[in-house]
């Protein structure tokens, strides 16, 4: 079993679920005693969240270069940022370190084309939404349109996830707003929504809703157990 290296921090709340995906995980295939080789560099998200508000991207980038650095020091054999948004800079941290990154959109574009989803809804920070870092490779690299909410929406979104998801808040009057903004992006075309942000899944279960649903957390958990065990 390869060791998998974990950025996270951003926020801790999602990369608990990522601890417990990638070991339950492993427990699954394995069975027995068995649980996941891991190491996570975990950072302060207050300085993170502080920078990315600033829009200071080149400390960011530095930051994450640092982190990926010392994972594989420390003797990871892959690593895996835990944000979607924070792939803003994977082609730098890729570039940072010998051993393979594995890019959350990637394994997410995968699962969308299994299920043959040619349009896809992404819910996210305004980062993830409204750049091109992470749509662009979905349409230029898979061929997959990416529908997003209306302006109004994508702020109530970016806020739910600053203000209260990394918070650890989950409230009802959030998933029913969240509810509602999916519905708008079935009648934009979609036929699958993307749980853009590693936080979204605790809020917004695919009970929920009748589309498809692509957790990028589970989605790139399971991603890195299977390069982990192949
Ligand atoms: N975890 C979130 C994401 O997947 C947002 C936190 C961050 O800014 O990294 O994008």
């Amino acid at each position: 079993m390869k060791t998998i290296g974990l950025i996270g921090g951003m926020s801790w709340e999602s990369s608990l679920e990522y601890y417990r995906i990638l070991n339950e995980t492993v427990k699954e295939k394995l069975g027995g005693m068995h649980s996941a080789k891991s190491l996570m560099y975990s950072v302060d998200f207050e300085d993170v969240e502080k920078l990315q508000y600033k829009g200071d991207w080149e400390k960011l980038t530095e930051l994450m270069v640092e982190a990926a650095r010392n994972l594989e020091a420390g003797g990871a054999d892959l690593v895996i940022i835990c944000t979607n948004t924070m792939h803003k800079m994977a082609e730098e941290v890729q570039a940072g370190v010998k051993i393979p990154l594995l890019h959350i959109a990637d394994a997410s574009a995968e699962k969308i084309m299994e299920r043959g989803i040619k349009t896809v809804g992404l819910l996210g920070t305004k980062f993830t939404m409204e750049e091109d870092f992470y749509k662009g490779k979905l349409i230029e690299e898979f061929g997959i349109d990416v529908v997003i909410p209306s302006e109004e929406e994508r702020q109530v979104v970016h806020d739910v996830i600053y203000n209260e998801l990394c918070l650890g808040k989950v409230t009802p009057a959030s998933k029913e707003k969240f509810k509602k903004i999916i519905q708008n992006l079935v009648s934009k075309g979609a036929e699958g929504v993307i749980l853009g942000c590693t936080e979204i899944p605790l809020l917004i279960k695919q009970q929920d809703v009748e589309i498809p649903l692509f957790d990028t957390t589970e989605i790139h958990a399971k991603a890195a157990v299977e390069y982990a065990l192949r």
